[in-house]
C-alpha cells in the first residue's frame, strides 16, 4: 500500500489523523497515513479505542463508541483513496528535504510533507484491575469530560486520583453528577494551582484522602470500590466507589521524533503561530492532542487535523517541492 516516495505522510490514527487524511485526499494529495501497530501500551485509534460511549462529538445524537466512531473516521478517508499502513514510523529525518521516515517495518520513505498526529497516552497507575476495568468499560475512565456524564456516573461516589490541575478539573466537573467526589492524593499538598486547589477545597461536595495511593480496584465486570494504602503508614483499607478516574498526567507520543521537533516543556509539539498547526520545521505539522494538552477533545483533534490538511495542501502549492524525492 506505500511507495517509497509519499506526498504527504500523516503519523497517526486518532481523530486528527484521519480528518486531516479525509481533507488530504479529497485534496488529491494521494495521503498514507501510517496508522501504527497493535502493542500493550498503544492501538491504532488511539486514546478513544478505550472510551466507551462518546456523547460529546457533534452529530452522534444517541451516542456512539470511541471505536465505532474511530472505524468511522477510517472509512471516510478510505473511501476518497487514503492508503493506511499498520506500522509505526519509527525514526524522522527532517533535517533536509524531502523529508525520511523509517517505518518499523525497515522501510525508509520520503515525504514532501508530514503529518504529525500521534496524540498523547493518559499516564496510568499501573494496576492490572485498573488497566482491565479501563480496558472493558467497567467504570474507570482517564477523561472526567468524555465520560462523567455516562448514566452509570451518576449519584455515586467517584473516585479522582492526582493531585495536579487535571485532578482538580476532573473532580470539579464530576460534582455535577456524583453524590461525592473523593480526591486520593499520595502526598499531603496538591500540585495545583492555588485557585484550582482552593475552589476543590471549598466545595462541600469533594473531600480528599491525603496520603494515599490506589493500589488495587476492586469489582469483576464493573468497578465496586478502591483499595487504598496509607503512603506514611503502609496500612491499607477499602473505600466503596462507583467509578475512578485517573488523572495523572499524559505523555505525548513524541519519542520517535527525535528531538528534530521544537517541544514544549511539558513535551507536547510547539506550534509558534497562533491558530495554525506549523511547527519548527516548515513542511512539518502538528494536530490534535500531541501539539494540545490543554483541550484534548475528539472534536479539537478533529479540526486541528482539518487545519493540518490544509496548510499541508497550501505548503506544497507555494513551495516547489518535487512530486517525488530519492533517499539521499
Ligand atoms: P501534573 O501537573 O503533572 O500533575 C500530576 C499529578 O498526578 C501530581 O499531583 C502527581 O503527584 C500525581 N501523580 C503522578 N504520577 C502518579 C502516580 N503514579 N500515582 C499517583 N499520583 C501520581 O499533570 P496535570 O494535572 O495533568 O497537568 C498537566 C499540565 O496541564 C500542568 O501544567 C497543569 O497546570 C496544566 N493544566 C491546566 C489546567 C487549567 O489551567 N485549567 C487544567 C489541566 C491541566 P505529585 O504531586 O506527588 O507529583
Amino acid at each position: 500500500m506505500s511507495k517509497t516516495r509519499e506526498t504527504v505522510v500523516i503519523i497517526g490514527s486518532g481523530p486528527a489523523a484521519w480528518t486531516a487524511a479525509v481533507y488530504a485526499s479529497r485534496a488529491n494529495l494521494d495521503p498514507v497515513v501510517y496508522e501504527g501497530e497493535i502493542s500493550r501500551e498503544m492501538v491504532p485509534g488511539g486514546q478513544l479505542m478505550f472510551t466507551t460511549d462518546i456523547e460529546n462529538f457533534p452529530g452522534f445524537p444517541e451516542a456512539l463508541g470511541g471505536t465505532d466512531l474511530m472505524e468511522r473516521m477510517k472509512a471516510q478517508a478510505v473511501r476518497f483513496g487514503t492508503r493506511v499502513v499498520s506500522e509505526n514510523i519509527e525514526a524522522v529525518d527532517f533535517s533536509g528535504h524531502p523529508f525520511v521516515l523509517t517505518t518499523s517495518g525497515g522501510a525508509r520513505i520520503t515525504a514532501s510533507a508530514v503529518i504529525v498526529a500521534t496524540g498523547a497516552r493518559a499516564n496510568w497507575l499501573g494496576l492490572s484491575s485498573e488497566e482491565r476495568l479501563a480496558r472493558t468499560g467497567g467504570g474507570v475512565s482517564s477523561c472526567a469530560v468524555c465520560d462523567g456524564a455516562l448514566p452509570a456516573f451518576r449519584n455515586q461516589r467517584l473516585v479522582v486520583v492526582g493531585g495536579g490541575d487535571s485532578a482538580m478539573e476532573e473532580a470539579l466537573y464530576l460534582t455535577k453528577f456524583a453524590s461525592e467526589v473523593v480526591i486520593v492524593h499520595r502526598r499531603d499538598s496538591f500540585r495545583a494551582s492555588k485557585v484550582m486547589a482552593d475552589r476543590v477545597l471549598q466545595d462541600p461536595k469533594i473531600r480528599v484522602e491525603w496520603n494515599a495511593a490506589v493500589t488495587d480496584v476492586l469489582g469483576d465486570d464493573f468497578i465496586t470500590g478502591v483499595r487504598l494504602q496509607d503512603t506514611l503508614s503502609g496500612e491499607s483499607r477499602d473505600l466503596e466507589c462507583g467509578g475512578l478516574f485517573v488523572a495523572i498526567g499524559h505523555t505525548p507520543n513524541t519519542a520517535f521524533l527525535g528531538g528534530q521537533l521544537a517541544l514544549h516543556e511539558n513535551g507536547y509539539i510547539q506550534t509558534p503561530e497562533a491558530w495554525r498547526t506549523t511547527t519548527s520545521v516548515p513542511g512539518v505539522f502538528a494536530a490534535g492532542d500531541v501539539m494540545d494538552s490543554y483541550y484534548r477533545q475528539a472534536v479539537t483533534a478533529a479540526g486541528t487535523g482539518c487545519m493540518a490538511a490544509l496548510e499541508a495542501e497550501r505548503w506544497l502549492a507555494h513551495h516547489a517541492v518535487p512530486a517525488a524525492g530519492a533517499i539521499a
